[in-house]
């Protein structure tokens, strides 16, 4: 309802409330006159003054009106409501004594114990919250407070505690809006990017030291034996490598970051990517004792790219050359499947018959850094970067990478990839 109707409504129940006492006055004036009592130009004359009286009460309240808004709290409840719960974030609206006046179901999610009619003070236990709403309403200025909760998880959120006033230069705000945004999952990147950044420090750090204390080594004590300078130097050389081999697993990931949003669209061959990779890694196989089998399909075509595809297939067989070698075999299969939605979809698993993984560390294995023994990792030259990098690719591919282990069963890791439909079938 509008303030004018509202208005309207108001002056129609003065009016009646006005007719009811002129027409009781006329009755009783009349009776008087009547029965004789009072002469008749008296009951006239005071007839006369109490419905100049009741006219003049009725012009006095419209005035009134006129000039006292109407409190939003009395008459604007179910307009502010409606607003209130349609927006999209979590809302409180309160009254300048900071009594909840509505809300909507975001809020009501985030703060259960927020009651229409409350003090929110009830509700709400942050006390630099409550005191940023009570200098809202006093000093009319916006209020901006960030807070986290603890539990049950972590999570941060800004409120902004905002002023409503009916007339831009009023002293004294009408209500008070309260909004909540869920910092969140920018804090959750935020924390990412320092993890990631202290990880990769701390990685390079690791070979970076070795190599350093060896040139001092060689440059003092070890400086003329030539056995020891040997020895050093191979070490040397391997911690070397694998700071380049991080360094180019780093790369490749920001790289891949980069473009995942365009999705490779080359129509390619897994069969003969796959044939290459085992093909390369046939030495490391034969050295860790181990027999590569495969078993291909004639062609399997899907849309990628070629190198990353290599990637992908070297790092999972390459993994279970390196932590499934007490395994002895290892089992690759290239063929059609069918996804979780019945689509027909190109699958490439690599299984091996070695320690397997416990079932805690399975939903972590992509994550960067992430290893189940990192000493073990390390041992065999890895960078923690190799699952994450398949990951990765897969997203860019449309594809996922799926892990079916059990510690003393092995592990099978299966790449899922969407067959490539030749043009003149879609
Ligand atoms: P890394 O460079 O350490 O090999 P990855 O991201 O390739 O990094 O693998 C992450 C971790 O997953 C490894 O450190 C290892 O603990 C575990 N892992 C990967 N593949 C296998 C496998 N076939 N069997 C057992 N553990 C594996």
């Amino acid at each position: 309802m509008s303030l004018a109707e509202d208005r309207a409504m108001l002056t129609g129940k003065r009016w009646r409330g006005g007719r009811l006492v002129i027409a009781a006055a006329a009755i009783v004036f009349a009776g008087l006159a009547f029965a004789g009592t009072l002469p008749v130009a008296y009951a006239i004359a005071g007839f006369a003054i109490v419905t100049a009286a009741a006219v003049l009460a009725i012009r006095t309240g419209e005035e009134e009106d006129r000039r006292q808004p109407i409190a939003i709290s009395e008459r604007g409840d179910d307009l502010l409501r409606a607003v209130v719960a349609g927006l999209p974030d979590p809302v409180v609206a309160l009254d300048r004594d900071g009594r909840v006046m509505a809300l909507n179901e975001r809020a009501r999610a985030l703060a259960p114990a927020l009651r229409q009619g409350e003090p929110v003070s009830f509700a709400l236990r942050m006390p630099e919250l409550i005191e940023a709403i009570g200098r809202a309403a006093a000093e009319g200025r916006e209020q901006r407070v960030v807070y986290s909760e603890r539990v049950p998880l972590d999570r941060w959120f800004e409120t902004i505690v905002m002023p409503v006033k009916r007339e831009p230069g009023a002293a004294r705000p009408e209500l008070v809006l309260m909004t909540f945004h869920d910092l969140t999952p920018l804090r959750r990147v935020e924390e990412m990017r320092a993890d990631f950044v202290a990880n990769a420090s701390h990685e390079l750090r690791t070979p970076l030291a070795a190599l350093l204390g060896f040139i001092e080594t060689l440059q003092g004590s070890a400086r003329e034996d030539a056995k020891a300078r040997g020895r050093f130097l191979a070490i040397m050389q391997e911690q070397a490598r694998r700071m380049a081999r991080l360094i180019d697993d780093l790369l490749s990931l920001s790289r891949i970051e980069l473009n995942a949003h365009r999705r490779p669209d080359t129509p390619v061959d897994l069969v003969p990517i796959v044939r290459q990779v085992v093909d390369g890694l046939e030495t490391l196989a034969r050295d860790r004792g181990v027999t590569l089998q495969i078993e291909a399909s004639t062609a399997l075509s899907v849309r990628g790219d070629h190198d990353e595809l290599v990637r992908v297939f070297e790092n999972l067989v390459e993994n279970a050359l390196k932590y499934g070698a007490a395994g002895r075999r290892v089992d690759i299969k290239v063929g059609l499947g069918s996804s979780t939605d019945r689509e027909p979809e190109a699958q490439v698993s690599v299984r091996d018959y070695g320690p397997g993984i416990a079932p805690e560390h399975l939903p972590r294995l992509t994550e960067r850094f992430y290893r189940v023994d990192v000493s073990e990792s390390r041992a065999q030259g890895g960078t923690g970067l190799g699952l994450a990098l398949v990951k990765h690719i897969l997203n860019r591919h449309r594809g996922r990478l799926t892990i079916d282990s059990a510690p003393g069963e092995g592990a099978t890791f299966t790449v899922h990839l969407p067959t490539a439909v030749p043009a003149h079938q879609r």
